[in-house]
């Protein structure tokens, strides 16, 4: 692993790029080589200290500025991540590992979250209702929180800090981001692309590093609310102590996400969907399919099909159009993944496709598109996220059954059906506990207008990120009754 030029990434406090507080660092290598890319801070208390107490100075003006002026930053913003697109999508592949056609998709998620905060105005405004009683009117007010700070995965580098401060800080707060320490150069990015629209000092500050940095800021009284994404035990812990230390949290989590199969789908567009919401960056995502309840009508059908189309997926670098599946993010990784395929064996189910025979030119922590039939609720692989390009087959004998055993799953976040049944699909989203439900859809992550988050072990809170939740979560509503004499 070649060390030499590799820079050590910085936080940025107060408007300027500083080195953390500690010696501590971590390598960042580009998961499709094993080579060092960069090296990130592993930032302590004293860099959270100092973020804070600059967002909390910067925010006794911000909150001033006019919901209007806010906004214009995130339009000037929009049309840097526009300008910068391809190179953003590129900083992705390099430092994520998803192919080059899934970071390009990611840029676009992100730039619609910007999109979405330039509405604010419209999204922050209150309700009023004149004469609720004689000479009595009533009125609701939206006003900021103050210091807000948001916790990201390595997963989605671009998408989900842009679910967060955007919306944020145009809503009149000032944000902390500490995003993965496993991507910190995209982060590094988007700092600087807001840094170039002359964001004012404070509003935005980005501390590197990991569990010292996400305590200092569960810890920090100055800090009102945390925006948390990321596995479901941390999810869990974040949600738990922040809401004991008195803040509003919202905390998305893992997931296992259902797809079921019926009779009646299109065979043909049902395998292709299939393959794209499970093998498609590499699996690591909170929305993957990683379990499929075929009935048993049409289950040889479809898994002949599914079998054959997996096995022509190519596996490398992802910065080369023509694979399909990526490498994963980290050796360590790869490891435990290759731990759950050997007990999905152990346990009895039926391994169609073994990714671990995939090979590259490139010393990548590379793993093909896995499949496995004969899968049962019991087993480990049907149980745990995986987060990876491994897919289960569950049969089941019909719809009822299917649902029923989709909801014995502890996660919820979505789950897809494939039908032509208008009947089977009105009962599916009214029956399925996910809480986000695609019908013919292959991945059902809602647009940012639309609110984002699951059901049960998959998010802890209240409200979720995007959409109407996201503007509720980062503002706190007064109710005013006025009577006025003269
Ligand atoms: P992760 O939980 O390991 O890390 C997320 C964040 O928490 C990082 O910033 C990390 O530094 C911090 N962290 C890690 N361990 C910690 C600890 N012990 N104490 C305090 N902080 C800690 O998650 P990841 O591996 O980066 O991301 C993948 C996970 O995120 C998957 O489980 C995936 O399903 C989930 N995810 C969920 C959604 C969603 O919308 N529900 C979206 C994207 C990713």
């Amino acid at each position: 692993m070649t060390t030499t030029k590799v820079k050590t990434v910085k936080n940025w406090i107060d408007g300027a790029w500083v080195e953390a507080s500690t010696a501590d660092t971590e390598v960042v290598p580009n998961p499709a080589t094993g080579e060092a890319i960069a090296y990130v801070p592993l930032s302590g208390e004293r860099d959270v200290e100092q973020a804070v107490a600059s967002a909390k100075r910067a925010y006794e003006t911000w909150k001033t500025v006019p919901v209007p002026e806010r906004t214009r930053y995130m339009f000037a913003y929009l049309e840097q991540l526009k300008k910068n697109r391809e190179q953003l999508a590129q900083l992705i592949t390099l430092e994520n590992g998803k192919t080059i056609k899934d970071a390009r998709g990611e840029v676009q998620r992100g730039i619609e979250c910007v999109e979405l905060a330039t509405s604010t105005p419209t999204m922050m405004m209150g309700d009023a209702l004149p004469d609720i009683a004689s000479g009595i009117d009533g009125s609701i007010w939206r006003y900021p929180l103050g210091v807000v700070a948001g916790i990201t995965p390595f997963n989605f580098p671009m998408m989900v800090p842009l679910w967060m401060f955007p919306l944020a800080i145009a809503a009149g707060n000032t944000f902390v981001l500490k995003t993965s320490e496993r991507t910190p150069l995209l982060a590094e990015q988007l700092v600087s692309l807001m840094h170039e629209v002359g964001l004012p000092r404070g509003v935005l500050n980005l501390v590197n590093g990991g569990k010292a940095v996400v305590n200092g800021l569960l810890n920090h009284p100055d800090v009102e609310a945390i925006s948390f994404v990321g596995s479901e035990p941390v999810a869990r812990y974040v949600y738990e102590t922040g809401t004991a230390n008195g803040k509003r949290v919202q905390a998305l989590a893992g997931a296992k996400n259902h797809a079921v199969v019926l009779a009646d789908c299109e065979l043909d567009k049902t395998v292709q969907g299939v393959i794209g919401a499970a093998f498609a960056s590499s699996g690591e995502r909170c929305m993957a399919c990683s379990v499929v309840a075929v009935v048993e009508e049409v289950a040889d059908a479809f898994i002949e099909k599914l079998t054959a189309e997996t096995k022509k997926l190519t596996v490398g670098n992802g910065k080369n159009d023509e694979h399909f599946v990526g490498p994963l993010i980290r050796q360590s990784h790869k490891d435990k993944v290759v731990k759950y395929i050997e007990q999905g064996v152990e346990q009895g189910a039926e391994l169609l496709v073994d990714g671990r025979n995939a090979t590259s030119e490139e010393a990548g922590y590379y793993l093909g598109a896995t499949l496995f039939d004969h899968v049962t609720p019991e087993m480990t692989i049907w149980q745990e996220e995986l987060f990876a390009p491994v897919l289960s087959i569950v049969r089941v004998r019909d719809l009822e059954e299917a649902i029923a055993l989709t909801n014995r799953s502890r996660f919820a976040n979505g789950a897809v059906i494939y039908t032509s049944s208008g009947k089977a699909a009105q009962h599916f989203r009214n029956a399925i506990d996910a809480g986000m439900v695609g019908i013919n859809v292959n991945v059902p992550a809602p647009m940012a207008f639309f609110s984002f988050a699951g059901n049960k072990a998959s998010f802890f809170g209240d409200l979720g990120t995007n959409g109407r939740d996201g503007i509720q979560f980062y503002t706190r509503k007064k109710v005013v009754t006025e009577r006025w004499f003269n």
